[in-house]
């Protein structure tokens, strides 16, 4: 994520980008394109009509299910597209702190009321919107939408790399192609069509299956900023719910296997009140239901190990879930497509040799590596998963649940390392820094303590909510938020 400081090579920077989905990924990969060099021009292809407004669409169906946008992944893009919070604000998203959460794990209620980290929430159609919309905005780049991408040709000596084969018979010239068309990409079969060597595949799937619906909710209504009841290999329903856009909340129901919540009205209400809490059945009952139960039930883990293979062509790369998708109930997709378009961004600035694509890739999974050892390390313990943790994350994960015991019996540096992890602001050893093993310690000499009480989550009809006036400097009275604050990114505690 730092910014490289080597000159860049004009004789290698490919001037004809061509970036296969105009979602997330891809149009963060194309704002990298599009910002490490001058006189590039980027063009997107996406299937879809793409909408004027912020709507769900058929090439993203989890578009109509909750996105929890991570720290780390608002800092990756603000870093691509500077003011990129403030837009996102400006067009409605909800200022949220993660302290504010009333989370229930299997270990109990997470405490409340202490600042953490400043997040904004937002339906998943306005963010990709404001992100497209500062993307389709920047010098030499061109979304062209409503053209489907049908294979890969390369080019001949003195012509282009590549040409990117349009359903409707024309073609595209590329020096350099980015795959982002996610989860269902072709590329493997348009690289096996080429003759290349196909890359292994680790599909890890714990069968997760959301179903969500939009509320109209009266503002200050529920007292938290979100709140998630987390499913568990012992109880594999759980569900969330998050402040949206317009005055709204999308509540979802999550389950795994068997577990996983039905689209009919019944069927999903009864999901929410069968929950170990009765915290999102609290929200049903307080907001007016707006339109149809959305499912999705793609949610596996899946990873192209395309680093590996040995032929890989040059002027081609992959980014997003065509790379590495995850399991989204951790939230790490989007955070990893945006962190992945910085290593593109890089890449390009020093000048991307042909040939040194594979070092690109490997960069690229390294992105993944993390999210990826979490969710499947975690998905593992889940018995719909076929296969269990291996060892070495079996013990973390024991040890993590030590942690979370701490975290949810008070501790401050419990609570604030384990939603460090979570946001992918520190990695995982953080969780064995040594104030987190004195306090497990202490604990098990002299008990855990109080567990933290659970939370009002829903305020009855005419109990104001607090208002949080601006102090005389224009910071709020209380020593509220500021979105992505520098101190609210570091977990230091003790
Ligand atoms: C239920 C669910 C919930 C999620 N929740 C979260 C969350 O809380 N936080 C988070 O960070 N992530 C979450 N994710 C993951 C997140 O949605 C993705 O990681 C993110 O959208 C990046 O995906 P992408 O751009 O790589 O692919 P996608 O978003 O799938 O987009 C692929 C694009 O390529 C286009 N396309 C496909 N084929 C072609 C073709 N042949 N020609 C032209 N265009 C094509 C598609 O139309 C689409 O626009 C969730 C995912 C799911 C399934």
């Amino acid at each position: 994520m730092t910014p490289t400081r080597s000159r860049p090579s004009p004789q290698h920077q490919p001037r004809r980008v061509v970036v296969l989905g105009a979602s997330l990924a891809g149009a963060l990969a194309a704002a990298a394109a599009a910002t490490s060099a001058p006189g590039r021009t980027v063009t997107v292809l996406e299937r879809d009509e793409l909408p004027a407004s912020p709507r769900p669409r058929s090439g993203v169906p989890q578009g109509r299910q909750p996105h929890v946008f991570l720290l780390r992944g608002l800092l990756a893009v603000e870093e691509l597209l500077p003011g990129f919070r403030d837009d996102l604000r400006a067009a409605g998203a909800v200022e949220i702190d993660t302290g504010d959460l009333a989370w229930n794990s299997e270990l109990g209620w997470q405490p409340t009321g202490r600042p953490q980290f400043a997040l904004l929430s937002a339906t998943r159609p306005l963010f990709e919107d404001v992100v497209r919309r500062r993307v389709a905005g920047l010098p030499g780049v061109e979304v062209r939408d409503g053209v489907r991408v049908e294979g890969l040709r390369r080019g001949g000596p003195g012509g282009p790399a590549w040409w990117v084969d349009l359903a409707d018979g024309t073609s595209v010239a590329a020096d350099l192609v980015v795959d982002a068309t996610g989860r269902s990409s072709r590329l493997p079969g348009w690289l096996d069509a080429l003759g290349v060597t196909p890359a292994r595949v680790t599909d890890i799937d714990a069968r997760v299956g959301y179903a969500s619906r939009l509320y109209a909710l009266a503002p200050g209504r529920v007292a938290p900023t979100g709140v998630v009841v987390q499913q568990s290999p012992g109880e594999p329903r759980g569900g969330l719910a998050l402040p949206v856009e317009g005055g709204r909340w999308v509540v979802a129901g999550v389950g795994s296997g068997a577990q996983r919540p039905p689209r009919d009205d019944d069927g999903f209400v009864a999901h929410l009140r069968g929950l170990r809490d009765g915290a999102l059945a609290e929200i049903h009952d307080a907001g007016v239901p707006e339109g149809e139960v959305a499912v999705h039930r793609q949610t596996g883990n899946r990873r192209h190990h395309y680093e590996d293979v040995r032929d890989w062509p040059a002027g081609l790369l992959v980014t997003g879930d065509a790379l590495c998708a995850f399991n989204p109930v951790y939230g790490h997709g989007v955070t990893v497509a945006a962190c992945e378009a910085l290593v593109l961004r890089d890449a390009l600035r020093r000048g991307l040799r042909p040939g040194r694509e594979r070092r690109v890739l490997r960069r690229l999974a390294r992105e993944a590596a993390v999210p990826w050892a979490i969710a499947t390390g975690e998905d593992l313990r889940f018995p719909t998963s076929d296969g269990s943790p291996p060892p070495v994350s079996a013990l973390l994960g024991r040890w993590t649940r030590q942690v979370g015991l701490l975290a949810v019996h008070g501790d401050e540096l419990a609570h604030r390392t384990t939603s460090a992890v979570y946001h992918l602001m520190g990695p995982p050893r953080l969780l064995l820094r040594p104030g987190l093993v004195a306090a497990a310690v202490r604990a098990r000499l002299r008990g855990f303590g109080p567990a933290t009480e659970r939370p009002v989550v829903v305020r009855p009809v005419g109990v104001r909510p607090v208002v949080v006036r601006p102090g005389a400097d224009g910071a709020p009275a209380d020593g509220g938020h500021d979105a992505g604050r520098a101190a609210d990114a570091s977990p230091a505690g003790r």
